[in-house]
């Protein structure tokens, strides 16, 4: 049975579907104004690899992220490029999307731009004016947070904290109550602005994300998903939003929170200059470092980034293809057994379990290992036939649709011009009978983190 850990009611439980099979799922997008760093990266993941697991077990998922492309952020950052807000925009709107794609993140169905949707922004701050819960004062209209019961219920607070992002809190003296935030900002001059019956102007950040799921999935849908300093005041004010504006509750069955990555204990963050842009990281890791990285911990713990952490990971990848590889090329002509297919079976069992149990990915990575043990020690002792051989890779086949961090092609590693000098070097010096020469330079090679292996076809470079 699946269950999910639910952020409103703080509690696992049992995920039902609105409707039977389909699922609707929003997750909040980036603010395009600059890189996205590997701490959104961990979100990202965690929810394609969510997605792509859903639709394995025969869920139908509409996959709603939305782009926010119209910001205080974006206008103040454009200034200083002397660009517009709207061309910085689309730059890094591309520049999220490349790496997505570079990262496998390729299960959203529909991406929406905030700017796409002002029509149904304004719809909704029209509605809550009428209804009472907005007032409009100089500079744009704001929700009274007083007016609805229920503020707070999902993050249990109502009032900003020291650690709330700073820059999202509409300062304005004039607000009825401190935590009001604005729906419909009116621009300066200069500023990008829509015509509205409220003024020209731009909408706030957390109406933008109830005016895209309202056109997408309608009044009430099934799971919203976010990293979890999103929880107040945006999830809060999109429940507020959504639930006065519908009269239903509640707007989202399951809320899904991600942990954050940390670095020395602090969350990455712009804002604290400690981050590492993804295309950074792809400079010197695979994206299949990443994956590993961010599945092999629970997607609602903190993980804590560190080199020796990345090189663990990727010491671990190794291991998984290697393995793969050695499995592919199974020839022996031993008789299946039926232990082996019972281990196979239990797997397969254990694998869905772990998943199925509030996504626990961690428990998945460590039940992959255990195969790798066991399947690596049967293949040692000559005890597995081609038929387990083949049921193993079809297995790590189906887990890696959803994982995406196994290599499947036999692309050997490019091993530096230099290494393969100094190896050249060291066959002369074998076949000189220079022993010692010949030490000295495999010394020399190790140092640059190779090692060689000498066969009978002849010596092998592997990195250490
Ligand atoms: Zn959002």
């Amino acid at each position: 049975m699946l269950k999910f850990y639910n952020t409103l009611t703080r509690k696992k439980e049992a995920f039902k579907p609105k409707k039977s099979k389909k699922i609707n799922l929003f997750v909040c997008g980036p603010t395009t104004y600059d890189f996205s760093h590997i701490g959104h990266a961990r979100t990202y993941i965690v929810f394609d690899a969510f997605v792509k697991y859903l639709k394995q077990k025969g869920f139908n998922v509409f996959y709603l992220q939305n782009i926010t492309d119209i910001e205080d952020k974006i206008i103040i950052r454009a200034k200083e490029k002397k660009t517009t807000p709207k061309k910085l925009a689309l730059l890094f709107e591309k520049e999220y999307l490349k790496d997505m794609k570079a990262l496998k993140v390729d299960s959203v169905t529909k991406y929406a731009r905030a700017t796409n949707h002002i029509k149904e922004i304004i719809s909704q701050v029209k509605r809550l004016l009428n209804r009472g819960f907005a007032y409009q004062i100089k500079d744009g209209a704001y929700y009274d947070i007083l007016k609805f019961k229920n503020y707070g219920k999902l993050s249990g607070r109502t009032v900003l904290q020291a650690e709330d992002a700073v820059s999202r809190i509409d300062k304005n003296k004039d607000k009825r109550n401190k935590g009001d935030f604005c729906l419909w900002k009116l621009s300066k001059k200069g500023e990008p602005k829509w015509k509205s019956p409220f003024g020209d102007g731009r909408p706030g950040w957390h109406i933008e994300d109830t005016a895209i799921t309202e056109k997408f999935f309608g009044l009430q849908y099934d799971i919203h998903g976010g990293a979890r300093d999103l929880i107040f005041p945006h999830h809060e004010a999109e429940i507020t939003q959504m639930e006065a504006i519908s009269n239903k509750s509640p707007m989202v069955n399951y809320w899904l929170h991600t942990g954050f990555l940390t670095v020395k204990g602090k969350k990455m963050a712009k804002s604290l200059g400690n981050f590492i842009t993804i295309k950074d990281f792809l400079k010197d890791y695979s994206f299949r470092v990443l994956r590993l990285f961010v599945l092999k911990s629970h997607y609602r713990s903190p993980i804590n980034y560190n080199e020796k952490l990345m090189f663990q990971t990727k010491k671990e990848l190794e291991r998984i293809d290697e393995f793969v590889n050695k499995i592919k090329s199974q020839k022996s002509k031993v008789k299946s057994r039926a232990e082996n297919q019972k281990l196979i079976k239990k797997t397969k069992e254990n694998f869905e379990k772990a998943m199925d149990d509030d996504f626990n990915t961690p428990k998945a990575v460590a039940v992959i290992f255990e195969l790798i043990n066991k399947g690596n020690s049967l293949m040692n002792k000559n005890l597995l036939s081609k038929t387990n051989a083949r049921d193993i890779l079809k297995f790590l086949q189906e887990v890696d649709k959803v994982f995406c961090f196994i290599s499947w092609s036999k692309k050997k590693e490019k091993i530096p011009k230099e290494i393969l000098k100094l190896a050249d070097k060291r066959e002369k010096h074998r076949q000189q009978k220079k022993w010692k020469k010949a030490d000295e330079v495999r010394k020399e090679i190790k140092k640059l983190g190779y090692k060689i292996e000498d066969t009978e076809k002849g010596s092998k470079l592997k990195r250490i």
